[in-house]
């Protein structure tokens, strides 16, 4: 690649996280918090290594990736001193041992099944798993999650499982043309998430509402969520 390229991708990148960063904090304020409760994810799925580690270097601390393989091959060339990475997509059964003990935290617990594979190896590794929930908001069925009415039950058959600590919801609403609309499926997953938090659980904290992405992280905080996992708004177009 030539150099002049790989400058101005740099400073894009910069530009991107100084803009994202301040509206954060607009939206933190706007919705009665400090720009520091709101959790910053850059998602890194299909960026090379050398945009991911600029992006630390202007101070990013929180990672996403999609897939297993894709997060290991990338590991070794990262920065990551003082850097949490997640797995933030789909995760299979046969996966789950590669994958618990390289993640802070598994974001897309989207089964039973996936939720006993987690606490099956977090035991044997002599770990505990963090994961959020993730929960199908919009009833879609190109997409997986628990269905909102069935959330209270599952989280807490999955909180009794050994080597698993429940952390809060994640989420990816339905693409909405509305911002009204989006904002009453945002506002569901908040109601589900304050609810089971007020009822003090065994093994449920629900401390992360992972909810909000390049194109509607601003709304996603005004509805009360705290973690938000931006990708093409910082390092532009994924070319897959
Ligand atoms: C890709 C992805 C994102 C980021 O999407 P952008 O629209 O590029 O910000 C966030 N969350 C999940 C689960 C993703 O797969």
């Amino acid at each position: 690649m030539e150099k002049s390229f790989l400058d101005k991708k740099f400073s894009d990148i910069e530009y991107n996280l100084k803009t994202i960063n301040e509206e954060i904090a607009e939206a933190a304020v706007r919705s009665g918090r400090q720009p520091g409760d709101i959790d910053f994810m850059a998602v890194t799925k299909t960026v090379d290594e050398i945009y991911i580690n600029h992006a630390i270097d202007c101070g990013i601390k929180l990672i996403g990736e999609n897939k297993v393989q894709e997060l290991l091959r990338k590991k070794p060339e990262l920065r990551l001193d003082g850097v949490k990475k997640n797995l933030i997509g789909h995760l299979q059964s046969n996966k789950a041992s590669q994958i618990v003990g390289e993640v802070d935290m598994i974001e897309s617990v989207d089964s039973l099944k996936i939720a006993r594979e987690i606490g099956k190896q977090s035991v044997k590794k002599g770990i505990v798993t963090d994961v959020l929930i993730e929960i199908n908001i919009g009833r879609e069925e190109s997409k997986t999650g628990f269905m909102p009415e069935e959330a209270e039950e599952k989280i807490c058959e999955i909180a009794e499982i050994e080597g698993i600590k429940v952390r809060g919801l994640m989420t990816i609403p339905p693409i909405c043309e509305k911002s009204t609309k989006l904002c009453k499926f945002f506002e569901n997953i908040y109601n589900i998430y304050v609810d089971i938090g007020a009822k003090k659980l065994d093994n449920i904290y629900m401390q992360i509402l992972s909810m909000g992405m390049s194109g509607d992280y601003t709304e996603a905080i005004l509805c009360g969520s705290n973690h938000v996992r931006i990708g093409s708004k910082i390092f532009g177009p994924r070319i897959y």
